[in-house]
């Protein structure tokens, strides 16, 4: 089903997978790096989208190229509070009410000052000025428009490799460098999940869940138990990036191990050659067993198209892509960007690719909007976040109106 852009940019939208560090303004990128003496292949923004922030890539190294720059310029509070108010700022421009930006702090500390807490509220600083602007708007004051959220998701790091790109890792593993690598690592994200909980609880900052990112091949998500356990205990939101690398039995796991709520991308779960547990003798029946238990637990699944595309070489036409089949078997997916300078996307270029590729009838497309707010980890008690994701809603049948979309 098609819907003109123009009706995907007003209907109100969220993105709840949504990297800080992978959605820089470009032209910001370049001042930033001028100013800090960082080097960069190219001072124009044509240059970098030829040698770096491509419209497609030949690997997952190449898609990850990019964060070494963006980081790089990351590494102090104001260009922090600044990347993020920006990041608000280009949401709510397309029409965007709620986003969660996630990112892994651990990557941004360094030994001169920058510490976790003062990382967590800078981005936290430049998110709740953007919110304040939008909400001081009378059309929000006034009902006619819902008014615009965020939450924190902060990320630990699945695997880091001892380069200097990181002080906080080359320090963790100096201080334990008895310490096999994967216990290290496992280590750092304990320390995460134990700093987000206190730093939220005594800060008041709206980190609102843990993840997992990075790359999943030898790190399966269940290795980080001891970081989910400690999250869960204190009551922050998990999801995990999981099914990239591995397959469905891969993604259970995931699921069970770390509490989560929601999965990021969950790419791979229909995908049979991906499953290599020999005791799973009937793949069909075992995916079709996983996404049945995945709909009926309401388990959030993030799905980013343009980003999947881009990492997995083998996906050439986007018809085959899992979400068809996650829509057919009623998962609570929500469409959602992963990184917009990297993945050259928006929420409403995602929302149109996904509409203009599957069959996504009014009722599905209002499902679909609908996720992104349910299933958000949002940051207020669950009576709060019913009342906005039902103003939300009651915008939405308003515009949709409008636009002459409405249900058959
Ligand atoms: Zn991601």
């Amino acid at each position: 089903m098609k819907y003109s852009e123009e009706f995907l940019k007003a209907v109100p939208k969220s993105d709840l997978h949504l990297h800080l560090d992978g959605s820089l303004r470009l032209a910001t990128l370049i001042e930033l790096a001028q100013q800090e003496k960082i080097e960069l292949p190219s001072y124009t923004e044509a240059g970098l989208k030829e040698l770096v922030f491509k419209d497609s890539y030949g690997n997952l190294g190449e898609y990850l190229h990019g964060f070494m720059y963006t980081c790089a310029v990351l590494r102090s509070a104001e260009n922090l509070e600044r990347c993020a108010y920006e990041l608000a700022i280009d949401n709510q421009n397309e029409g965007v009410r709620y986003i969660e930006v996630r990112f892994a702090p651990q990557l941004h500390m360094d030994n001169m000052g920058m510490t976790m807490e003062v990382i967590l509220e800078s981005v936290n600083n430049g998110l709740k000025r953007a919110e304040q602007e939008f909400n001081s708007r009378e059309t929000v004051q006034n009902g006619e428009e819902p008014p615009f959220h965020y939450g924190i998701i902060a990320c630990a790091m699945r695997m880091f490799g001892k380069s200097n790109f990181s002080p906080y890792y080359t320090r963790l593993y100096s201080v334990h460098k008895y310490m096999p690598d994967k216990e290290v690592i496992k280590l750092g994200a304990l320390e995460l999940a134990r700093a987000i909980v206190r730093i939220r609880d005594e800060k008041g900052i709206p980190i609102v869940a843990l993840d997992l990112a990075g790359q999943e091949h030898g790190y399966p998500a269940e290795y980080f138990k001891d970081a989910y356990d400690f999250a869960h205990r204190n009551f922050m939101g998990k999801t995990v990036h999981a099914g990239e690398a591995y397959g469905a039995e891969s993604i259970f796991q995931a699921i069970t191990q770390t509490h989560a709520d929601r999965l990021g991308h969950c790419y791979s779960l229909f995908d049979h050659n991906k499953i290599v547990d020999p005791d799973i003798k009937d793949k069909e029946k075992y995916t079709e067993s996983l996404s049945s238990f995945i709909a009926d637990s309401r388990i959030g699944v993030e799905v980013c198209l343009t980003s999947n595309m881009q990492t997995n070489p083998e996906l050439k036409d986007l018809t085959t892509h899992a979400f068809g089949k996650m829509l057919e078997k009623r998962l609570a997916v929500s469409i959602c960007t992963d990184n917009r300078l990297v993945s050259n996307t928006t929420v409403t270029k995602e929302l149109k690719l996904a509409t203009d590729h599957f069959e996504v009838t009014p009722r599905v497309l209002k499902d679909l909007l609908a996720y992104g707010f349910t299933k958000s980890f949002f940051p207020g008690p669950y009576h709060e976040k019913r009342v906005y994701s039902k103003r939300v809603m009651n915008y939405y049948d308003k515009v949709a109106k409008a636009h002459g979309v409405e249900f058959a």
